[in-house]
């Protein structure tokens, strides 16, 4: 058990097909205590009892600072501790550069940074009074990359923005005990695909990926649970790619 007594917070864990949703899963089968924040206050809860009894589901949008500190208050009340953070809240646009708007920008990058600025700001207080915490940033292939094969420029700006988020905190937050890594998945079969990529333009994506498929909710889950785990005790400041080759360094 990794994570025995730990709580972990999820933001954008509501679908249960999504990346959060696994990693949710994933952590409680190591132990942990979970809390899945995401816009819809039904379907948060929904998710986290599909977890278990002992989980929390809460609305939450990562936009407004005010409701992300009201969120990790509630933790704190109910938990008494908070150890994992991971932001993965977004949302994916397939506009190209002259097709997006302001709207556009604006949502899919406060949702990603904002989003990932607010929660740590939240949680980071308590972490640091413990002297021990890890954050993981959901990032993705497309920032190391230059562009994804669906995310259009403001979704790549937006991952590459939370990726340097996560780098920026391990450095400064490392001398209080708390760990900032960030996840690049390559392209995973989750909601965040529908109405962008039908089978067989998968079928496509996957023959160009050295490891011949697309990634599932649980590889990404499972290389969470790496960075949020002592397993990954002496690292900080890491993109780590998982993408199946996608992008080789
Ligand atoms: P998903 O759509 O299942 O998950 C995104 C979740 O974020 C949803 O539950 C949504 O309700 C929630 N959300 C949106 N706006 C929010 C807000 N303002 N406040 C709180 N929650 C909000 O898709 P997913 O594929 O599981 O995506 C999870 C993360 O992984 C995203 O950050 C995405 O950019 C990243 N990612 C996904 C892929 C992929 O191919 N699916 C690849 C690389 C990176």
């Amino acid at each position: 058990m990794q994570l025995k007594d730990q709580v972990a917070i999820i933001t954008g864990g509501a679908s249960q097909r999504g990346i959060g949703w696994a990693t949710a899963k994933r952590f409680a089968d190591e132990g942990a205590r979970i809390v899945i924040l995401d816009l819809d206050a039904k379907a948060a809860a929904e998710a986290a009892r599909a977890i278990g009894p002992a989980h929390l589901g809460l609305a939450c949008d990562v936009r407004d600072e005010a409701a992300c500190r009201t969120a990790v208050q509630q933790v704190l009340e109910t938990f008494g501790r908070l150890d994992i953070l991971v932001n993965n809240a977004g949302v994916s646009q397939s506009h190209r550069l002259m097709d997006s708007t302001q709207a556009d920008y604006d949502i899919v990058m406060d949702v990603s940074v904002r989003g990932a600025y607010n929660m740590s700001r939240a949680v980071v207080p308590h972490m640091r009074t413990r002297r021990q915490g890890a954050i993981v940033c959901m990032g993705s292939v497309a920032a190391q990359r230059g562009g994804g094969i669906l995310g259009g420029p403001h979704y790549t700006a937006a991952k590459g923005a939370i990726q340097a988020l996560a780098k920026a905190m391990a450095r400064e937050l490392a001398p209080d005990g708390i760990r900032a890594n960030a996840i690049a998945p390559g392209m995973v079969d989750t909601e965040l695909l529908v109405g962008k990529i039908d089978d067989a333009g998968k079928r496509r994506v996957a023959e160009g990926i050295p490891l011949g498929r697309l990634a599932t909710a649980s590889d990404i889950a499972n290389a969470c649970l790496f960075l949020a785990s002592d397993q990954s005790a002496y690292i900080t400041g890491l993109v780590l790619d998982v993408s199946g080759g996608m992008h080789i360094h």
